[in-house]
């Protein structure tokens, strides 16, 4: 960095018992008209209007000491009134940070961390220009063991600039980079591996008794696939898991050299764990996801978000390939990179094939109109989702399934969503360049041409039919040359109610109640609790036990209260529905097949 920069920052864990951050954003030469600042209304990659500005708990502006008017334009921002031309102003403000979830920030005496979303204001006008943070430390004897971990550079040759994991100056090119770099600061534990010569940090915060060693040696399998996969070297000279350790609590967000994670302790490996548990395989897919969206997001991106527009929604129909598709390859890096069985990954992609065929809201919104809509829908889920929107991460997950078989089944295995994943690198991620909202329809037409001619325009055209409509994919057709075969079944024996229950203290509360199910029909609604069927007691522990003795067509009298009013109605029931999908290696499997399956999950 040449020369000062005209915007600096500084941000004190002040008072962590009160969850206060104090900072302060000095302006070298604010605008003569007056300088308005601004705090974002979302953070990338979790596309909701959250207001982060209702965060902040006073603010006040001075110049040489001397208090300077603030006006209130908006919500979330701000103007100072005008002070002496090469004066500089300096706006002084409180953040309350008691969100522990990987989109805002948190602070307590054991730790500190803040996305810049939440607590640096842009200074309009000035947001491309570059910027110092001044990380400090907080006070009190026992939080001086206190360490920092970001990706956010530290300024080379200034005396000030921060140690390694050190309190002190950062600095960022301009604002979207500075908010585009989390900080965790407080007495966490750190490991370290090197995947394609970068480092990789792995940072983790709360009691944990993780092995390390282990979490290391399978995240730089991971990571090493997914560099080779999109080609050397890799888009970062460093890369750092922040990872927040709870009781019970899952989560994470992308950025562009580094991820904010939350995982439940019990997910972790211990020392002595040889096998693999499925809440381990959870948080691996996790990491394997937002190490993905490296690329795909953070830097091949929708035209729509390049450059982000942070005050508003920035609409985009395409979420379901940049969720969608780092969805399909999270669990695909698992197996092609070794770290789980062939087995493994069909029960996984299973899953997320029973978790879209259990909504009807798969057959009313299309993936595209999931995206659009993410902001309001997606996102803000109530009781009616399952019924109303289909999920862009999962359903998006299988168009990336479905559009890799066939072009490697019209290829002869020449060609693959890897070949497409590529070329969106090289035409977009290399150049800045964002992708228009048609823009994959034409790059899957040209990688499937040069696998086989004409069948680039028929994979374009199926996958717009996938995109924008509402019928289900014929998952089987496309999984039958691999020598995979597809089964729905029903989950249980017996009949079936059409609900979903709210977990918790045991009474039956119907959580989700499904279009057209038994429930519906016979007026039970989201919120009820059940409390009897055919005069017996019913719990959440029992309902299931209670509907396998039946068979679907038989008639039960369901007590049940809403709000605190009993009511009586008879429910006709349904058979159970067959949307558990069971994916399992055929039995007559040709050397073709073999070939196909090798190429597409490595073994
Ligand atoms: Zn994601």
């Amino acid at each position: 960095m040449p020369h000062q920069p005209r915007v600096s920052y500084a941000i004190a864990p002040a008072r962590p018992e009160a969850h206060i951050f104090e900072v302060t954003c000095t302006v070298a030469s604010p605008d003569p008209a007056g300088q308005v600042f601004r705090l974002p209304a979302w953070i990338p990659g979790s596309y909701m209007i959250r207001e982060f500005a209702r965060n902040i708990v006073t603010l006040r502006a001075e110049c040489g000491g001397r208090p300077v008017a603030v006006e209130k334009l908006d919500k979330h921002s701000w103007r100072a009134a005008p002070v002496a031309a090469g004066r500089a102003l300096t706006l002084s403000y409180e953040v309350y940070a008691w969100d522990l979830s990987v989109r805002a920030a948190h602070l307590d005496a054991t730790h500190g961390f803040f996305n810049g979303t939440s607590v640096f204001l842009a200074v309009e006008g000035k947001t491309d220009e570059p910027c110092y943070v001044d990380i400090l430390p907080p006070d009190g004897p026992a939080l001086q063991t206190w360490k920092v971990a970001t990706t956010l550079r530290r300024p080379a040759g200034n005396p000030l600039a921060a140690p390694a994991m050190g309190f002190g100056l950062y600095y960022a090119e301009n604002y979207d980079e500075l908010v585009d770099h989390p900080v965790e600061m407080g007495g966490f534990t750190h490991a370290r591996f090197e995947a394609a010569g970068v480092p990789h940090d792995i940072v983790l915060t709360g009691r944990h008794d993780c092995d390390l060693e282990r979490l290391c040696s399978d995240l730089l399998r991971i990571c090493t696939w997914q560099i080779e996969l999109f080609g050397t070297p890799a888009p970062v000279d460093r890369y750092l898991f922040l990872t927040m350790v709870v009781g019970d609590g899952y989560g994470g967000l992308e950025h562009r050299a580094s991820t904010a994670l939350l995982t439940g302790r019990n997910d972790l490996p211990y020392v002595g764990m040889h096998e693999h548990t499925d809440g381990y395989r959870t948080f691996l897919g996790l990491c394997s996801h937002e190490y993905f969206h490296t690329w795909n997001v953070k830097r091949i991106k929708p035209a729509a978000f390049a450059p982000y527009d942070l005050a508003t929604e920035n609409y985009t129909r395409l979420l379901w390939a940049f969720e969608g598709f780092t969805s399909y390859y999270d669990d695909l890096a698992l197996v092609r990179s070794g770290v789980i069985g062939v087995d493994d990954y069909l029960t996984l992609l299973g899953k997320t094939m029973s978790s879209v065929l259990r909504g009807s809201g798969r057959l009313k919104q299309s993936v595209a109109e999931s995206s659009f809509d993410a902001w309001i829908k997606y996102y803000r889920q109530d009781e009616n989702a399952p019924n109303a929107i289909v999920s862009y991460y999962a359903k998006g997950a299988l168009i990336a399934l479905a559009l890799d078989l066939q072009l490697r089944a019209a290829s002869a295995g020449r060609k693959s969503l890897d070949d497409v994943m590529r070329l969106l690198w090289q035409r977009h991620g290399l150049t800045g360049e964002g992708v228009a909202e048609d823009g994959l329809f034409a790059l899957v037409a040209e990688v499937g041409e040069a696998g086989l001619k004409g069948a680039g325009r028929r994979l374009s055209r199926w996958l717009n039919d996938a995109v924008e409509g509402t019928e289900d994919l014929a998952l089987d057709e496309f999984l039958r040359p691999f020598g995979i075969e597809f089964r729905a079944e029903a989950a249980a024996k017996g009949a079936s109610l059409g609900v979903k229950l709210a977990g918790g203290n045991g009474e039956a509360k119907l959580a989700n109640v499904f279009d057209d199910g038994p429930a519906q029909r016979c007026g039970l609604s989201a919120g009820d609790v059940l409390v009897a069927i055919d005069g017996l007691k019913v719990t959440a522990a029992s309902l299931d036990g209670m509907l396998a003795r039946r068979q679907g067509g038989e008639q039960v009298t369901i007590h049940a209260f809403r709000r605190d009013e009993l009511t009586t109605v008879t429910a006709e029931l349904a058979p159970q529905p067959a949307d558990t999908v069971k994916l399992a290696s055929g039995k007559r499997v040709s050397a073709a097949m073999r070939a196909l399956r090798e190429g597409w999950l490595g073994s």
